[in-house]
Protein backbone atom coordinates (compact mmCIF):
# COMPACT_ATOMS: atom_id res chain seq x y z
CA UNK A 1 0.00 0.00 0.00
CA UNK A 2 2.33 3.01 1.12
CA UNK A 3 5.68 4.14 0.56
CA UNK A 4 7.91 4.51 3.33
CA UNK A 5 10.12 6.85 4.88
CA UNK A 6 13.52 6.21 4.60
CA UNK A 7 15.83 4.62 7.51
CA UNK A 8 18.84 6.92 7.96
CA UNK A 9 21.38 5.32 9.26
CA UNK A 10 23.08 7.49 11.40
CA UNK A 11 26.99 8.03 11.39
CA UNK A 12 29.03 5.28 12.60
CA UNK A 13 31.63 5.87 15.78
CA UNK A 14 35.26 5.61 14.01
CA UNK A 15 36.31 1.76 14.78
CA UNK A 16 39.71 0.27 14.56
CA UNK A 17 39.84 -2.87 12.79
CA UNK A 18 40.73 -5.97 14.85
CA UNK A 19 43.56 -6.14 13.18
CA UNK A 20 44.84 -2.71 13.17
CA UNK A 21 44.15 -2.72 17.17
CA UNK A 22 46.17 -6.28 17.51
CA UNK A 23 49.18 -4.33 15.16
CA UNK A 24 49.13 -1.21 17.67
CA UNK A 25 49.05 -3.55 20.80
CA UNK A 26 52.18 -4.95 19.49
CA UNK A 27 53.66 -2.10 18.83
CA UNK A 28 53.13 -0.50 22.47
CA UNK A 29 53.99 -3.61 23.87
CA UNK A 30 57.51 -3.66 22.20
CA UNK A 31 57.72 0.19 22.46
CA UNK A 32 58.35 0.07 26.20
CA UNK A 33 56.55 -0.04 29.34
CA UNK A 34 56.19 3.66 29.45
CA UNK A 35 54.15 3.49 26.33
CA UNK A 36 51.88 0.61 27.64
CA UNK A 37 51.40 2.20 31.45
CA UNK A 38 50.50 5.45 29.69
CA UNK A 39 47.86 3.45 27.81
CA UNK A 40 46.47 0.99 30.18
CA UNK A 41 45.94 4.51 32.48
CA UNK A 42 43.98 6.04 30.33
CA UNK A 43 42.42 3.40 29.28
CA UNK A 44 41.57 2.74 33.31
CA UNK A 45 39.86 6.27 33.24
CA UNK A 46 38.43 6.04 29.72
CA UNK A 47 36.75 3.16 31.87
CA UNK A 48 35.76 4.82 34.73
CA UNK A 49 34.91 7.72 32.94
CA UNK A 50 32.16 5.74 30.67
CA UNK A 51 31.22 3.57 33.62
CA UNK A 52 30.31 6.90 35.35
CA UNK A 53 28.15 8.13 32.29
CA UNK A 54 26.65 5.11 31.86
CA UNK A 55 25.71 5.79 35.02
CA UNK A 56 24.15 9.03 34.59
CA UNK A 57 22.92 7.44 31.19
CA UNK A 58 18.55 7.78 31.26
CA UNK A 59 17.30 4.14 31.10
CA UNK A 60 15.27 4.46 27.33
CA UNK A 61 12.92 0.76 27.29
CA UNK A 62 11.54 0.73 23.78
CA UNK A 63 8.51 -1.74 23.62
CA UNK A 64 8.14 -3.67 20.05
CA UNK A 65 9.90 -4.24 17.26
CA UNK A 66 7.56 -3.03 14.39
CA UNK A 67 7.84 -0.49 11.83
CA UNK A 68 7.81 2.17 14.64
CA UNK A 69 10.35 0.57 17.16
CA UNK A 70 12.98 -0.45 14.78
CA UNK A 71 13.09 2.83 13.10
CA UNK A 72 13.30 4.77 16.35
CA UNK A 73 16.26 1.85 17.05
CA UNK A 74 18.06 2.57 13.58
CA UNK A 75 18.03 6.73 14.68
CA UNK A 76 18.84 6.88 18.56
CA UNK A 77 22.39 7.74 19.15
CA UNK A 78 23.11 4.48 21.68
CA UNK A 79 26.07 6.63 23.12
CA UNK A 80 23.49 8.80 25.05
CA UNK A 81 21.43 6.24 26.19
CA UNK A 82 21.02 3.36 27.78
CA UNK A 83 19.16 1.21 25.37
CA UNK A 84 16.61 -1.86 26.42
CA UNK A 85 14.40 -3.39 23.86
CA UNK A 86 11.78 -5.83 24.67
CA UNK A 87 9.49 -7.71 22.30
CA UNK A 88 8.36 -11.26 21.68
CA UNK A 89 9.76 -11.06 17.78
CA UNK A 90 13.77 -11.02 17.60
CA UNK A 91 13.35 -9.47 13.93
CA UNK A 92 11.73 -6.85 12.20
CA UNK A 93 9.04 -7.88 9.35
CA UNK A 94 8.13 -5.71 6.35
CA UNK A 95 4.17 -6.15 6.40
CA UNK A 96 3.54 -4.61 3.03
CA UNK A 97 4.83 -7.69 1.46
CA UNK A 98 2.99 -10.00 3.95
CA UNK A 99 0.47 -10.43 1.09
CA UNK A 100 3.25 -11.45 -1.12
CA UNK A 101 4.00 -14.13 1.40
CA UNK A 102 0.66 -15.79 1.38
CA UNK A 103 1.33 -16.88 -2.05
CA UNK A 104 4.87 -17.88 -2.13
CA UNK A 105 5.55 -14.73 -4.39
CA UNK A 106 8.02 -13.91 -1.96
CA UNK A 107 9.56 -15.96 1.05
CA UNK A 108 9.03 -15.26 4.57
CA UNK A 109 12.62 -14.78 5.25
CA UNK A 110 13.10 -12.72 2.61
CA UNK A 111 10.91 -9.68 4.73
CA UNK A 112 12.63 -10.19 7.73
CA UNK A 113 15.94 -8.60 9.35
CA UNK A 114 16.96 -9.93 12.84
CA UNK A 115 16.84 -6.90 15.86
CA UNK A 116 20.18 -7.98 17.05
CA UNK A 117 21.53 -7.36 13.04
CA UNK A 118 20.20 -3.94 13.52
CA UNK A 119 21.62 -3.35 16.88
CA UNK A 120 24.73 -4.67 16.48
CA UNK A 121 25.28 -2.17 13.31
CA UNK A 122 24.85 0.88 16.27
CA UNK A 123 27.05 2.28 18.63
CA UNK A 124 26.71 1.97 22.12
CA UNK A 125 25.76 -1.22 24.08
CA UNK A 126 21.57 -2.01 23.54
CA UNK A 127 19.98 -4.78 24.84
CA UNK A 128 17.59 -6.74 23.48
CA UNK A 129 15.61 -9.45 25.55
CA UNK A 130 13.08 -11.27 23.37
CA UNK A 131 9.83 -11.74 25.93
CA UNK A 132 6.20 -9.90 26.01
CA UNK A 133 5.42 -7.40 28.49
CA UNK A 134 2.05 -8.14 30.37
CA UNK A 135 1.50 -5.18 32.19
CA UNK A 136 3.38 -1.48 32.32
CA UNK A 137 2.99 -0.05 35.69
CA UNK A 138 3.88 3.39 35.19
CA UNK A 139 3.91 4.68 38.92
CA UNK A 140 6.54 2.42 39.30
CA UNK A 141 8.24 2.98 36.34
CA UNK A 142 8.37 -0.78 35.57
CA UNK A 143 7.96 -3.00 33.16
CA UNK A 144 6.44 -6.75 33.43
CA UNK A 145 8.25 -9.06 30.65
CA UNK A 146 7.66 -12.81 30.19
CA UNK A 147 9.20 -14.79 27.96
CA UNK A 148 7.91 -17.73 26.52
CA UNK A 149 9.40 -20.63 27.07
CA UNK A 150 8.28 -22.86 24.43
CA UNK A 151 10.89 -25.39 25.15
CA UNK A 152 9.96 -25.59 29.01
CA UNK A 153 13.64 -24.71 29.81
CA UNK A 154 14.09 -24.78 33.42
CA UNK A 155 13.63 -21.45 35.41
CA UNK A 156 12.02 -18.09 35.91
CA UNK A 157 10.84 -16.35 32.49
CA UNK A 158 9.21 -13.25 34.20
CA UNK A 159 11.10 -10.51 34.49
CA UNK A 160 11.44 -6.85 35.58
CA UNK A 161 12.58 -3.76 33.76
CA UNK A 162 13.19 -0.58 35.09
CA UNK A 163 13.09 2.71 32.79
CA UNK A 164 13.33 6.27 33.10
CA UNK A 165 11.66 7.12 29.63
CA UNK A 166 9.37 4.72 27.97
CA UNK A 167 8.42 4.08 23.75
CA UNK A 168 5.57 2.17 23.58
CA UNK A 169 5.67 0.66 20.24
CA UNK A 170 3.12 -2.02 20.59
CA UNK A 171 1.35 -2.11 17.40
CA UNK A 172 -2.59 -3.47 17.09
CA UNK A 173 -4.26 -6.70 16.88
CA UNK A 174 -6.49 -8.07 14.29
CA UNK A 175 -10.09 -6.87 15.17
CA UNK A 176 -12.63 -9.27 15.33
CA UNK A 177 -16.02 -6.66 16.47
CA UNK A 178 -16.40 -9.42 19.13
CA UNK A 179 -18.31 -11.69 15.39
CA UNK A 180 -18.60 -14.90 16.61
CA UNK A 181 -16.71 -17.67 15.67
CA UNK A 182 -14.00 -15.51 13.99
CA UNK A 183 -10.90 -16.41 16.41
CA UNK A 184 -11.96 -19.67 15.94
CA UNK A 185 -12.25 -20.65 11.89
CA UNK A 186 -10.72 -17.56 10.22
CA UNK A 187 -7.26 -16.73 9.25
CA UNK A 188 -5.67 -13.49 10.13
CA UNK A 189 -2.99 -11.15 8.16
CA UNK A 190 -1.06 -9.46 10.50
CA UNK A 191 2.19 -11.35 11.29
CA UNK A 192 4.76 -13.63 9.24
CA UNK A 193 3.00 -16.75 11.02
CA UNK A 194 -0.11 -15.52 9.91
CA UNK A 195 1.26 -15.69 6.27
CA UNK A 196 2.88 -18.77 6.55
CA UNK A 197 -0.54 -20.43 7.83
CA UNK A 198 -2.50 -19.09 5.25
CA UNK A 199 0.16 -20.28 2.32
CA UNK A 200 -0.62 -23.87 3.72
CA UNK A 201 -4.06 -23.82 3.88
CA UNK A 202 -4.68 -22.51 0.74
CA UNK A 203 -2.68 -25.77 -0.65
CA UNK A 204 -4.79 -27.58 1.93
CA UNK A 205 -7.73 -26.54 0.05
CA UNK A 206 -6.84 -28.14 -3.26
CA UNK A 207 -5.21 -31.01 -2.46
CA UNK A 208 -8.33 -31.70 -0.33
CA UNK A 209 -10.19 -30.95 -3.45
CA UNK A 210 -8.19 -34.05 -5.48
CA UNK A 211 -9.17 -36.54 -3.15
CA UNK A 212 -11.36 -39.08 -4.28
CA UNK A 213 -15.01 -39.86 -3.06
CA UNK A 214 -15.71 -35.82 -2.79
CA UNK A 215 -19.06 -34.35 -4.47
CA UNK A 216 -18.79 -31.52 -7.17
CA UNK A 217 -20.88 -29.72 -4.43
CA UNK A 218 -17.74 -30.73 -1.71
CA UNK A 219 -14.89 -30.20 -4.47
CA UNK A 220 -16.52 -26.13 -4.76
CA UNK A 221 -16.93 -25.95 -1.66
CA UNK A 222 -13.00 -26.54 0.05
CA UNK A 223 -12.17 -24.31 -2.91
CA UNK A 224 -14.47 -21.34 -2.13
CA UNK A 225 -11.86 -18.76 -0.59
CA UNK A 226 -13.82 -15.71 1.42
CA UNK A 227 -12.01 -12.58 2.29
CA UNK A 228 -13.42 -10.33 5.14
CA UNK A 229 -12.70 -6.81 4.43
CA UNK A 230 -12.20 -4.53 1.24
CA UNK A 231 -9.55 -2.60 2.55
CA UNK A 232 -6.08 -2.59 1.14
CA UNK A 233 -5.35 -5.64 2.45
CA UNK A 234 -8.17 -7.78 1.92
CA UNK A 235 -7.58 -6.09 -1.55
CA UNK A 236 -4.31 -7.28 -2.27
CA UNK A 237 -4.54 -10.79 -0.89
CA UNK A 238 -7.59 -11.49 -3.03
CA UNK A 239 -5.24 -10.28 -6.14
CA UNK A 240 -2.19 -12.46 -5.05
CA UNK A 241 -4.54 -15.83 -4.59
CA UNK A 242 -5.79 -14.70 -7.92
CA UNK A 243 -3.01 -14.63 -9.37
CA UNK A 244 -1.04 -18.06 -7.77
CA UNK A 245 -4.23 -19.72 -8.90
CA UNK A 246 -4.37 -18.74 -12.47
CA UNK A 247 -0.65 -18.47 -13.10
CA UNK A 248 0.41 -21.59 -11.25
CA UNK A 249 -1.88 -23.73 -9.62
CA UNK A 250 -3.91 -24.49 -12.62
CA UNK A 251 -1.71 -26.03 -14.27
CA UNK A 252 -1.03 -28.35 -10.76
CA UNK A 253 -4.22 -29.09 -10.45
CA UNK A 254 -6.58 -28.43 -13.86
CA UNK A 255 -9.28 -30.49 -13.14
CA UNK A 256 -10.21 -28.29 -10.38
CA UNK A 257 -9.85 -25.32 -12.57
CA UNK A 258 -13.66 -24.11 -13.40
CA UNK A 259 -14.66 -24.99 -9.00
CA UNK A 260 -12.62 -22.44 -8.07
CA UNK A 261 -14.24 -19.02 -6.19
CA UNK A 262 -13.06 -15.94 -4.45
CA UNK A 263 -15.14 -14.01 -2.61
CA UNK A 264 -14.47 -10.48 -1.03
CA UNK A 265 -17.00 -9.25 1.43
CA UNK A 266 -17.44 -5.76 2.50
CA UNK A 267 -19.67 -3.85 4.63
CA UNK A 268 -18.85 -0.34 2.80
CA UNK A 269 -19.99 0.92 -0.38
CA UNK A 270 -16.89 -0.06 -2.21
CA UNK A 271 -13.63 -1.75 -1.41
CA UNK A 272 -10.58 0.56 -1.35
CA UNK A 273 -13.01 3.25 -0.07
CA UNK A 274 -10.17 5.40 1.70
CA UNK A 275 -8.50 5.58 -1.62
CA UNK A 276 -9.61 8.18 -4.38
CA UNK A 277 -12.78 7.05 -5.90
CA UNK A 278 -11.11 6.22 -9.60
CA UNK A 279 -9.19 3.64 -7.88
CA UNK A 280 -12.48 2.08 -5.98
CA UNK A 281 -13.76 1.70 -9.34
CA UNK A 282 -10.69 0.59 -11.14
CA UNK A 283 -10.58 -2.35 -8.78
CA UNK A 284 -13.89 -3.11 -8.47
CA UNK A 285 -13.84 -3.48 -12.41
CA UNK A 286 -10.41 -5.21 -12.51
CA UNK A 287 -11.96 -7.63 -9.70
CA UNK A 288 -15.46 -8.22 -11.90
CA UNK A 289 -13.57 -8.91 -15.13
CA UNK A 290 -11.03 -11.45 -12.87
CA UNK A 291 -14.09 -13.42 -11.87
CA UNK A 292 -13.91 -12.29 -7.94
CA UNK A 293 -16.92 -11.59 -6.71
CA UNK A 294 -17.37 -8.49 -4.35
CA UNK A 295 -19.97 -8.38 -2.08
CA UNK A 296 -20.60 -4.57 -1.02
CA UNK A 297 -23.19 -3.34 1.42
CA UNK A 298 -22.67 -6.59 4.07
CA UNK A 299 -21.82 -6.99 7.30
CA UNK A 300 -20.67 -10.79 8.38
CA UNK A 301 -22.36 -11.63 11.76
CA UNK A 302 -20.82 -14.77 12.73
CA UNK A 303 -18.87 -17.61 11.39
CA UNK A 304 -18.94 -21.54 12.08
CA UNK A 305 -16.53 -24.05 10.34
CA UNK A 306 -18.49 -24.60 7.90
CA UNK A 307 -20.22 -21.28 6.93
CA UNK A 308 -20.22 -17.33 7.10
CA UNK A 309 -23.22 -15.83 7.87
CA UNK A 310 -23.89 -11.95 6.73
CA UNK A 311 -26.18 -9.36 7.04
CA UNK A 312 -26.92 -6.96 4.03
CA UNK A 313 -27.35 -3.32 4.77
CA UNK A 314 -30.54 -3.13 2.09
CA UNK A 315 -32.64 -5.11 4.28
CA UNK A 316 -31.72 -8.05 2.41
CA UNK A 317 -31.90 -10.02 5.26
CA UNK A 318 -29.41 -12.61 6.51
CA UNK A 319 -27.63 -15.33 4.26
CA UNK A 320 -25.16 -17.89 4.62
CA UNK A 321 -22.08 -18.85 2.55
CA UNK A 322 -20.10 -21.94 2.96
CA UNK A 323 -16.60 -21.96 2.48
CA UNK A 324 -13.13 -23.45 2.15
CA UNK A 325 -10.85 -20.85 3.72
CA UNK A 326 -12.12 -17.38 5.15
CA UNK A 327 -9.12 -14.56 5.88
CA UNK A 328 -10.40 -11.87 8.33
CA UNK A 329 -9.15 -8.31 7.51
CA UNK A 330 -11.57 -5.87 8.96
CA UNK A 331 -8.97 -3.19 10.38
CA UNK A 332 -6.80 -3.07 13.57
CA UNK A 333 -7.72 -3.35 17.43
CA UNK A 334 -6.67 -2.25 21.02
CA UNK A 335 -3.73 -4.81 22.36
CA UNK A 336 -4.84 -5.81 26.00
CA UNK A 337 -1.58 -4.52 27.56
CA UNK A 338 -2.12 -1.53 26.12
CA UNK A 339 -5.99 -1.60 27.30
CA UNK A 340 -4.76 -2.36 30.76
CA UNK A 341 -2.35 0.68 30.72
CA UNK A 342 -5.03 3.18 29.46
CA UNK A 343 -7.10 2.15 32.52
CA UNK A 344 -4.27 2.76 34.38
CA UNK A 345 -4.26 6.70 33.47
CA UNK A 346 -7.17 7.83 33.03
CA UNK A 347 -7.57 6.65 29.25
CA UNK A 348 -10.14 4.03 29.49
CA UNK A 349 -12.70 3.28 26.70
CA UNK A 350 -10.06 4.58 23.76
CA UNK A 351 -8.93 2.92 20.67
CA UNK A 352 -5.38 4.05 20.83
CA UNK A 353 -3.35 5.90 23.38
CA UNK A 354 -3.74 9.32 23.03
CA UNK A 355 -1.02 11.59 22.66
CA UNK A 356 0.71 15.11 22.40
CA UNK A 357 2.49 16.64 18.84
CA UNK A 358 5.41 15.59 20.43
CA UNK A 359 4.44 11.98 21.06
CA UNK A 360 3.75 12.32 24.80
CA UNK A 361 0.99 10.16 26.20
CA UNK A 362 -1.55 12.48 28.14
CA UNK A 363 -0.81 11.93 31.63
CA UNK A 364 2.08 10.48 32.21
CA UNK A 365 5.91 11.42 32.45
CA UNK A 366 8.34 10.24 30.25
CA UNK A 367 6.04 8.04 28.15
CA UNK A 368 6.12 8.16 24.47
CA UNK A 369 3.56 6.30 22.45
CA UNK A 370 3.97 5.70 18.53
CA UNK A 371 2.55 4.11 15.47
CA UNK A 372 -0.82 1.97 15.41
CA UNK A 373 -1.01 1.83 19.02
CA UNK A 374 -0.90 5.86 19.79
CA UNK A 375 -3.18 8.43 18.23
CA UNK A 376 -2.23 12.17 18.18
CA UNK A 377 -4.35 14.74 20.02
CA UNK A 378 -4.09 17.34 17.60
CA UNK A 379 -4.57 21.03 19.54
CA UNK A 380 -7.05 22.93 18.14
CA UNK A 381 -6.55 26.87 16.66
CA UNK A 382 -9.29 27.68 18.46
CA UNK A 383 -8.73 26.46 21.92
CA UNK A 384 -5.68 28.64 22.22
CA UNK A 385 -7.05 31.68 19.64
CA UNK A 386 -7.03 34.51 22.57
CA UNK A 387 -3.67 33.83 23.74
CA UNK A 388 -2.61 33.38 20.17
CA UNK A 389 -3.38 36.71 19.77
CA UNK A 390 -2.29 38.29 22.66
CA UNK A 391 1.61 36.69 21.80
CA UNK A 392 0.99 37.89 18.73
CA UNK A 393 -0.45 41.71 19.41
CA UNK A 394 3.36 42.27 20.45
CA UNK A 395 2.54 46.79 20.99
CA UNK A 396 -0.77 45.12 22.72
CA UNK A 397 -2.52 47.75 21.30
CA UNK A 398 -5.72 45.23 21.43
CA UNK A 399 -5.67 44.78 17.42
CA UNK A 400 -2.97 43.39 15.10
CA UNK A 401 -1.43 44.45 12.13
CA UNK A 402 0.14 42.68 9.13
CA UNK A 403 2.89 42.75 10.44
CA UNK A 404 2.10 41.72 14.01
CA UNK A 405 0.78 38.56 12.06
CA UNK A 406 3.03 37.66 9.71
CA UNK A 407 5.83 37.98 12.34
CA UNK A 408 3.89 34.67 14.52
CA UNK A 409 2.59 32.98 11.44
CA UNK A 410 5.38 30.82 11.12
CA UNK A 411 5.04 29.33 14.70
CA UNK A 412 1.34 29.21 14.30
CA UNK A 413 1.61 27.34 11.07
CA UNK A 414 4.50 24.87 12.63
CA UNK A 415 2.36 24.51 15.88
CA UNK A 416 -0.72 23.94 14.01
CA UNK A 417 -0.40 22.13 11.63
CA UNK A 418 -4.17 22.32 10.32
CA UNK A 419 -3.34 26.09 9.38
CA UNK A 420 -0.92 24.92 6.64
CA UNK A 421 -3.44 22.34 5.13
CA UNK A 422 -6.42 24.75 5.02
CA UNK A 423 -4.30 27.13 3.23
CA UNK A 424 -3.48 24.86 0.69
CA UNK A 425 -6.79 23.38 0.72
CA UNK A 426 -8.45 27.13 -0.33
CA UNK A 427 -5.45 27.89 -2.51
CA UNK A 428 -4.17 30.82 -0.51
CA UNK A 429 -0.35 31.31 -0.81
CA UNK A 430 0.17 33.15 2.24
CA UNK A 431 -1.63 33.68 6.07
CA UNK A 432 -2.16 36.87 5.51
CA UNK A 433 -5.04 35.97 2.22
CA UNK A 434 -6.60 34.65 5.24
CA UNK A 435 -6.74 38.00 7.56
CA UNK A 436 -7.83 39.38 4.01
CA UNK A 437 -9.98 36.92 3.83
CA UNK A 438 -11.95 37.42 6.65
CA UNK A 439 -15.59 38.68 6.33
CA UNK A 440 -14.76 41.41 9.22
CA UNK A 441 -11.83 42.52 7.39
CA UNK A 442 -13.65 44.42 4.55
CA UNK A 443 -11.62 48.23 4.85
CA UNK A 444 -8.08 49.24 3.83
CA UNK A 445 -5.20 46.94 3.31
CA UNK A 446 -3.29 48.52 6.18
CA UNK A 447 -6.85 48.33 8.52
CA UNK A 448 -5.53 46.36 11.78
CA UNK A 449 -7.74 43.20 13.16
CA UNK A 450 -9.10 43.05 16.14
CA UNK A 451 -9.83 39.89 18.46
CA UNK A 452 -12.95 39.04 16.65
CA UNK A 453 -11.71 39.65 12.97
CA UNK A 454 -8.63 37.08 14.06
CA UNK A 455 -11.40 34.70 15.52
CA UNK A 456 -13.44 35.06 11.80
CA UNK A 457 -10.16 34.68 10.04
CA UNK A 458 -9.10 31.18 11.49
CA UNK A 459 -12.32 30.24 12.86
CA UNK A 460 -12.70 27.17 9.66
CA UNK A 461 -8.83 26.02 10.15
CA UNK A 462 -9.50 23.53 12.70
CA UNK A 463 -11.72 21.50 9.91
CA UNK A 464 -8.60 20.21 8.15
CA UNK A 465 -7.65 17.97 11.60
CA UNK A 466 -7.23 14.21 10.85
CA UNK A 467 -6.34 11.23 12.63
CA UNK A 468 -3.30 9.90 11.42
CA UNK A 469 -3.37 6.62 9.16
CA UNK A 470 -2.25 3.34 11.00
CA UNK A 471 0.48 2.98 8.57
CA UNK A 472 3.77 1.62 8.21
CA UNK A 473 4.69 5.07 6.94
CA UNK A 474 3.28 7.25 9.75
CA UNK A 475 4.98 4.99 12.31
CA UNK A 476 8.23 4.69 10.61
CA UNK A 477 8.13 8.41 10.29
CA UNK A 478 7.03 9.16 14.21
CA UNK A 479 10.23 6.29 15.49
CA UNK A 480 12.82 8.29 13.09
CA UNK A 481 11.48 12.14 14.78
CA UNK A 482 11.50 10.93 17.86
CA UNK A 483 15.18 9.04 17.95
CA UNK A 484 16.31 12.53 16.52
CA UNK A 485 14.26 14.67 19.39
CA UNK A 486 16.27 12.51 21.80
CA UNK A 487 19.36 12.33 20.15
CA UNK A 488 19.29 16.49 20.65
CA UNK A 489 17.37 16.64 24.13
CA UNK A 490 19.75 19.05 26.26
CA UNK A 491 18.17 18.92 29.25
CA UNK A 492 16.90 22.90 28.53
CA UNK A 493 13.40 23.60 28.37
CA UNK A 494 13.48 26.42 25.99
CA UNK A 495 14.95 26.26 22.37
CA UNK A 496 14.99 28.89 19.73
CA UNK A 497 14.79 26.67 17.05
CA UNK A 498 11.26 25.28 18.43
CA UNK A 499 8.37 27.20 17.85
CA UNK A 500 6.89 29.69 20.19
CA UNK A 501 4.81 28.72 23.27
CA UNK A 502 1.05 30.08 22.87
CA UNK A 503 0.00 29.51 26.49
CA UNK A 504 3.13 30.08 28.21
CA UNK A 505 6.56 32.25 27.42
CA UNK A 506 9.51 31.13 25.85
CA UNK A 507 9.52 28.51 23.00
CA UNK A 508 8.94 24.73 22.74
CA UNK A 509 12.48 22.32 23.10
CA UNK A 510 11.03 20.87 19.53
CA UNK A 511 8.89 21.38 16.44
CA UNK A 512 5.89 19.11 17.35
CA UNK A 513 5.54 15.81 14.65
CA UNK A 514 4.42 16.70 11.05
CA UNK A 515 3.70 13.76 8.71
CA UNK A 516 4.87 13.83 5.38
CA UNK A 517 2.71 11.70 2.67
CA UNK A 518 4.54 10.13 0.21
CA UNK A 519 1.71 8.40 -1.05
CA UNK A 520 -0.23 4.79 -1.62
CA UNK A 521 -0.17 1.29 -3.67
CA UNK A 522 -3.27 -0.70 -4.02
CA UNK A 523 -1.25 -3.75 -6.35
CA UNK A 524 -4.72 -5.34 -7.45
CA UNK A 525 -3.22 -8.50 -9.31
CA UNK A 526 -1.92 -9.19 -13.38
CA UNK A 527 1.10 -6.83 -12.75
CA UNK A 528 -1.31 -4.07 -12.22
CA UNK A 529 -1.08 -1.51 -9.44
CA UNK A 530 -2.78 1.75 -8.35
CA UNK A 531 -1.03 4.35 -6.90
CA UNK A 532 -2.41 7.35 -5.13
CA UNK A 533 0.40 9.68 -5.58
CA UNK A 534 1.50 13.34 -4.19
CA UNK A 535 -0.75 16.69 -5.03
CA UNK A 536 -3.27 13.98 -6.07
CA UNK A 537 -2.05 12.16 -8.86
CA UNK A 538 -3.52 8.70 -9.71
CA UNK A 539 -1.67 6.47 -11.95
CA UNK A 540 -2.67 2.87 -12.57
CA UNK A 541 -1.34 0.07 -14.41
CA UNK A 542 1.77 -2.03 -15.62
CA UNK A 543 3.68 1.10 -15.54
CA UNK A 544 2.11 1.70 -11.85
CA UNK A 545 3.35 -1.51 -10.68
CA UNK A 546 7.21 -1.39 -11.96
CA UNK A 547 7.14 1.69 -9.93
CA UNK A 548 5.47 -0.47 -6.85
CA UNK A 549 8.61 -3.15 -7.71
CA UNK A 550 10.92 -0.23 -7.52
CA UNK A 551 9.96 1.60 -4.63
CA UNK A 552 9.49 -1.56 -2.21
CA UNK A 553 12.74 -2.82 -3.06
CA UNK A 554 14.49 0.64 -2.10
CA UNK A 555 12.67 0.52 1.10
CA UNK A 556 13.96 -2.83 2.10
CA UNK A 557 15.56 -2.39 5.49
CA UNK A 558 18.79 -4.13 4.77
CA UNK A 559 20.79 -5.43 1.65
CA UNK A 560 20.48 -8.66 2.80
CA UNK A 561 16.71 -8.57 2.27
CA UNK A 562 16.95 -6.32 -0.56
CA UNK A 563 18.45 -8.56 -2.83
CA UNK A 564 16.41 -11.47 -1.24
CA UNK A 565 12.96 -10.24 -2.08
CA UNK A 566 14.65 -9.64 -5.44
CA UNK A 567 15.52 -12.51 -6.24
CA UNK A 568 12.13 -14.06 -5.57
CA UNK A 569 10.34 -11.85 -7.63
CA UNK A 570 13.06 -12.81 -10.11
CA UNK A 571 12.42 -16.90 -9.52
CA UNK A 572 8.39 -16.66 -9.21
CA UNK A 573 8.88 -14.67 -13.30
CA UNK A 574 11.62 -17.63 -14.19
CA UNK A 575 9.60 -20.85 -12.55
CA UNK A 576 6.10 -19.67 -11.00
CA UNK A 577 5.47 -19.74 -7.15
CA UNK A 578 6.38 -23.28 -5.25
CA UNK A 579 2.90 -24.77 -4.48
CA UNK A 580 5.06 -27.40 -1.93
CA UNK A 581 2.92 -27.33 1.32
CA UNK A 582 6.02 -27.29 3.91
P1 LIG B 1 3.97 -3.24 14.42
O1 LIG B 1 4.79 -3.09 13.19
O2 LIG B 1 2.81 -4.16 14.40
O3 LIG B 1 4.96 -3.65 15.60
C1 LIG B 1 4.52 -3.96 16.88
C2 LIG B 1 5.65 -4.63 17.63
O4 LIG B 1 5.29 -4.83 18.99
C3 LIG B 1 6.01 -5.99 17.09
O5 LIG B 1 7.39 -6.15 17.08
C4 LIG B 1 5.38 -6.95 18.09
O6 LIG B 1 6.05 -8.19 18.16
C5 LIG B 1 5.59 -6.15 19.35
N1 LIG B 1 4.70 -6.55 20.44
C6 LIG B 1 3.42 -6.93 20.38
N2 LIG B 1 2.95 -7.21 21.61
C7 LIG B 1 3.97 -6.99 22.46
C8 LIG B 1 4.11 -7.07 23.87
N3 LIG B 1 3.11 -7.46 24.63
N4 LIG B 1 5.30 -6.76 24.41
C9 LIG B 1 6.34 -6.38 23.63
N5 LIG B 1 6.26 -6.25 22.30
C10 LIG B 1 5.08 -6.56 21.72
N6 LIG B 1 1.43 0.12 5.99
C11 LIG B 1 1.90 0.88 4.99
O7 LIG B 1 2.23 2.05 5.21
N7 LIG B 1 1.99 0.39 3.73
C12 LIG B 1 1.67 -0.87 3.43
O8 LIG B 1 1.77 -1.29 2.30
C13 LIG B 1 1.17 -1.70 4.46
N8 LIG B 1 0.80 -2.98 4.18
C14 LIG B 1 0.40 -3.78 5.21
C15 LIG B 1 0.09 -5.09 4.93
C16 LIG B 1 -0.31 -5.95 5.94
C17 LIG B 1 -0.65 -7.36 5.64
C18 LIG B 1 -0.39 -5.45 7.27
C19 LIG B 1 -0.81 -6.36 8.40
C20 LIG B 1 -0.11 -4.14 7.55
C21 LIG B 1 0.30 -3.28 6.52
N9 LIG B 1 0.60 -1.95 6.77
C22 LIG B 1 1.08 -1.16 5.76
C23 LIG B 1 0.41 -1.37 8.11
C24 LIG B 1 1.70 -1.41 8.89
O9 LIG B 1 2.23 -2.70 8.92
C25 LIG B 1 1.43 -0.96 10.32
O10 LIG B 1 0.83 0.30 10.31
C26 LIG B 1 2.76 -0.88 11.05
O11 LIG B 1 3.26 -2.18 11.23
C27 LIG B 1 2.60 -0.21 12.42
O12 LIG B 1 3.84 -0.20 13.04
P2 LIG B 1 3.97 -0.38 14.62
O13 LIG B 1 5.42 -0.31 14.92
O14 LIG B 1 3.06 0.53 15.31
O15 LIG B 1 3.41 -1.84 14.90
MG1 LIG C 1 -1.11 45.45 17.84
Amino acid sequence: MGVFSIFNRPPQPFRLSPTFSKLLLLFTVSGGGLVAYSESNSSNNDAIKSSQLDAKKKRVVVLGTGWAGTSFLKNIDGSIYDVRVVSPRNYFAFTPLLPSVTCGTVESRSIVEPIRNIIKKKSGDIKFWEAECVKIDAKNKKIHCHFNNEMHLEGNEDFLVEYDVLVIALGARSNTFNTPGVIEHCHFLKEIEDAQKIRRSIIDCFERASLPNLSEEERKKALHFVIVGGGPTGVEFSAELHDFIIEDLVNLYPMLQDLVKITVIQSGDHILNMFDGRISSFAEEKFKRDGIEVKTGFRVVSVSDKAITMKGKQNEGISSIEYGMVVWSTGIGTRPVIMDFMEQIGQKDRRALATDEWLRVHGCDNVYALGDCATIHQRKVMDDISEIFNVADKDKSGTLTVKEFQDVIDDICVRYPQVELYLKSKHMSSAVDLLNNSKLKDKEESEEIDIEGFKSALSHVDSQMKNLPATAQVAAQQGAYLARCFNHMKGCEDNPEGPLRFRQSGHHRFRPFLYKHFGQFAPLGGEQTAAELPGDWVSVGHSTQWLWYSVYASKQVSWRTRILVIGNWTRRFVFGRDSSRI
